[in-house]
C-alpha cells in the first residue's frame, strides 16, 4: 500500500470535501475480536448519491489503537466488551462492575494470600464506594497506530482496548476520492478459550465382551464424531438472544467449531445443519487440506442459502468404495407417482421437507482384517431428520425409508459393519428411536398420522441390529444433546451394528454447569458455538463372518 502511510492521523469531514469534489465514504465496524479478521464495511457514493462500485476504488485504511485499556481487568468477566466503568485506585486497574471487581479481588488474595489489601474488600458495597470511582476515559494518552492493511487481525495485545479506523477511497489514477471520518470500534475481546476437555469414559466390560462375542475385534480403534454444527442461517438473535451477537457471528464462530473439530481428531467426521457456502469457502479448504477427504450433500431447497450434511473420512486409512445419497423429497415423490398414498397432494405437502442423507461405503486401509474378505469394508451414514416436533409421522417416515436402504447396502455386501451418525431430531422416547433400536414401532409409540403416509405399523421394521454407541458404553443416552434456552433434549446418536462393531470409549457430555460457563447461558454461548454438543465415540470394528451374524440380541445381552 502506498499511499497509505501519509494519511493524516487526524482526519476531518473538510479534508474529505476538499480533496475530493464530494463523494462520500461511509464506515461500519464489528465487533473486533483476537484471532479473527477485522474488516471494515465501507459503502461509497457518487457526488449524485448513488452507489460507486467497490471496485472502481481502492479503500484504504490506517489502523490505531488506544493508549489506554478500556475493557474490564477481571480475567473471567463474562462481559468482556463493556466499558470497565469502576477502578481501583489503589492499583489502577478498572472493572465492568462491582462483582467483576471483587472475583478479581478475591482471586488476587488466593493467588498471593496477600492480607494486607483486606481493607478494600470490606469497604465494597453499592453505597460506599470508597476505594473505587467512577472514572469517564480521557483521550490524553492518545492512540498508537498499529496497521495500514485493510483486514487487521487484533492479537492478544489489543484485548481490553479498542481500535480506531481511518478509511479513504482511491481511485484507479491515485486521487483521493473520499475520506471517511475515522471509526472507534467496541473494546476488543479476547478469543474465548476452549471449554474444558471432556472426559473419555472407556466400557469396562468391553473386552470380556469382545471375548463372549467370539469375533476377532480389530485393535486399532476408529474414532467417530457427530456434530450438528448450527448452520449460520439459522443462528439468529432471536432463537438465540442470551449469546452476545458477535459470539453468534460467523466469523468467530467457525474459527472455534475448527478448533473443536481438529481437538478430537476424529477419523470420521460426520457433520450436520453445514451451510453450503460454509462448505466451499470454508470446512473444505480447512478439513481438506488436514487428511480427510469428504463428500457434501445440501439439502434439496431450492431457494436461498441452505445446510446439508458433510462426511470425512481420514484418507491415510479408508478408501472410499461407494458413496449414495437420499433425498427424502425425491422418494416421496416417486411414491406419489405409484399412487401408493391415500391422499397424494396432501401426502405430498407435509412430506416435502428437503431432508437428505448419505450412505457411504468405505475400505479399511490399516486393518489387519484385510485378508479376511470383505472384512475390510463398512457402510457409514449420516442423516439430518427433520425438526419440527409436530411432524413425528414424517420424522418416523424418513427414518424407515432411510433404515431401508442402509438394510439393501449392508445385505448386498454381506452384512458389513454398519455407522450410522446425525441428529434425528427424536427423543429417546419417540418413535425414531424405538425403531432404530429395537427394530419395531409399538402402536403406543406410533406418531399420529394425519395424511397416511405411514405403512401399517407391523411393517415399520428392520433387522440391522444396531446399538447405540453411547448408551452401550455409559449404560443411558446422555441427558441432552441439545441445550438450548428453548429446549433440552437428546436428539444425536450414534448407531452401529451390534455384532460387527464394539464401542469402547464415549467422550462424555459436559454438565450443565460446564457447559452455561461464568456467563450461565445455555448453547450456543461464547464456548461452545453450537446449540448441539458433538458426539464422539472410540469402536472396534470386527470383519463380517459367519458367527457373527449367528449371533441373537440374547446372547449379546449376556453379560
Ligand atoms: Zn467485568
Amino acid at each position: 500500500m502506498s499511499n497509505g502511510m501519509d494519511l493524516p492521523a487526524q482526519v476531518t469531514v473538510n479534508t474529505a470535501s476538499h480533496s475530493s469534489g464530494s463523494e462520500t465514504l461511509i464506515v461500519r465496524v464489528d465487533q473486533p475480536v483476537e484471532g479473527i479478521d477485522f474488516n471494515v464495511h465501507t459503502l461509497l457514493r457518487g457526488t449524485d448519491g448513488g452507489l460507486i462500485t467497490p471496485t472502481s476504488r481502492k479503500v484504504e485504511c490506517r489502523w490505531f489503537r488506544s493508549k489506554s485499556r478500556r475493557g474490564c481487568s477481571f480475567e473471567n468477566c463474562p462481559n468482556s466488551n463493556r466499558i470497565a466503568t469502576i477502578q481501583n485506585l489503589q492499583n489502577g486497574l478498572r472493572y465492568c462492575s462491582n462483582q467483576c471487581f471483587q472475583s478479581a479481588f478475591h482471586n488476587k488474595n488466593k493467588k498471593s494470600s496477600k492480607s494486607s489489601s483486606n481493607s478494600i474488600l470490606v469497604t465494597i458495597d453499592e453505597k460506599d464506594r470508597k476505594f473505587i470511582s467512577v472514572e469517564p476515559f480521557q483521550e490524553e494518552n492518545g492512540w498508537e497506530i498499529i496497521s495500514n492493511e485493510k483486514t487487521y487481525v487484533p492479537s492478544k495485545e489489543d484485548v481490553g482496548y479498542i481500535l480506531r479506523v481511518e478509511c479513504r477511497a482511491v481511485t484507479p489514477d491515485g486521487r483521493i476520492s473520499a475520506v471517511a471520518n475515522s471509526k472507534e470500534t467496541p473494546i476488543v475481546v479476547g478469543l474465548p478459550k476452549p471449554a474444558p476437555p471432556r472426559s473419555l469414559f472407556t466400557n469396562p466390560d468391553s473386552a470380556k465382551l469382545r471375548h463372549q462375542m467370539g469375533m476377532k475385534f480389530d485393535s486399532s480403534k476408529v474414532r467417530i464424531l457427530s456434530y450438528n454444527v448450527l448452520a449460520d442461517i439459522y443462528a439468529t438473535k432471536q432463537l438465540y438472544p442470551y449469546c452476545p451477537m458477535w459470539a453468534l457471528s460467523w466469523r468467530v464462530r467457525r474459527k472455534i467449531l475448527l478448533r473443536e473439530i481438529l481437538a478430537y481428531d476424529a477419523d470420521i467426521i460426520c457433520l450436520q445443519e453445514v451451510q453450503q457456502d460454509h462448505y466451499t469457502e470454508f470446512f473444505y479448504k480447512e478439513l481438506e487440506g488436514l487428511g480427510y477427504q469428504g463428500l457434501y450433500k445440501a439439502k434439496t431447497r431450492v431457494a436461498g442459502k441452505i445446510d446439508g450434511c458433510y462426511t470425512l473420512y481420514k484418507k491415510e486409512r479408508f478408501r472410499l468404495v461407494e458413496s449414495n445419497t437420499i433425498e427424502f423429497n425425491s422418494v416421496a415423490r416417486a411414491i406419489a407417482r405409484t399412487n401408493a398414498f391415500e391422499q397424494r397432494n396432501d401426502a405430498l405437502r407435509r412430506l416435502l421437507k428437503d431432508n437428505v442423507a448419505q450412505i457411504i461405503v468405505l475400505e479399511r486401509l490399516d486393518g489387519d482384517m484385510s485378508h479376511t474378505q470383505g472384512g475390510n469394508t463398512l457402510c457409514l451414514a449420516n442423516t439430518h431428520i427433520f425438526w419440527d416436533p409436530e411432524y413425528s409421522d414424517v420424522k418416523l417416515w424418513q427414518t424407515h425409508l432411510l433404515l431401508q436402504e442402509l438394510e439393501r447396502v449392508v445385505r448386498n455386501r454381506k452384512n458389513i459393519p454398519l455407522i450410522f451418525c446425525g441428529d434425528f431430531n427424536s427423543m429417546p422416547s419417540e418413535a425414531v428411536v424405538e425403531l432404530l433400536k429395537s427394530e419395531k414401532v409399538s402402536e403406543t409409540t406410533k406418531p399420529n398420522d394425519p395424511c397416511n403416509i405411514l405403512p401399517p405399523v407391523q411393517s415399520i421394521t428392520h433387522s440391522l441390529g444396531l446399538i447405540s454407541a453411547y448408551e452401550h458404553v455409559t449404560g443411558n443416552e446422555p441427558r441432552f444433546t441439545n441445550y438450548t434456552g428453548h429446549y433440552v433434549g437428546t436428539l444425536d446418536y450414534i448407531w452401529v451394528s451390534r455384532d460387527s462393531v464394539l464401542p469402547v470409549s464415549t467422550l462424555l457430555i459436559p454438565n450443565e454447569k460446564t457447559l452455561r460457563g461464568t456467563d450461565d447461558t445455555p448453547l450456543p454461548n461464547t464456548r461452545f458455538p453450537s446449540d448441539h454438543l458433538a458426539l464422539c465415540v472410540e469402536v472396534e470394528i470386527s470383519p463380517t463372518n459367519a458367527q457373527a451374524q449367528t449371533l441373537s440380541m440374547n446372547q449379546y445381552q449376556m453379560q
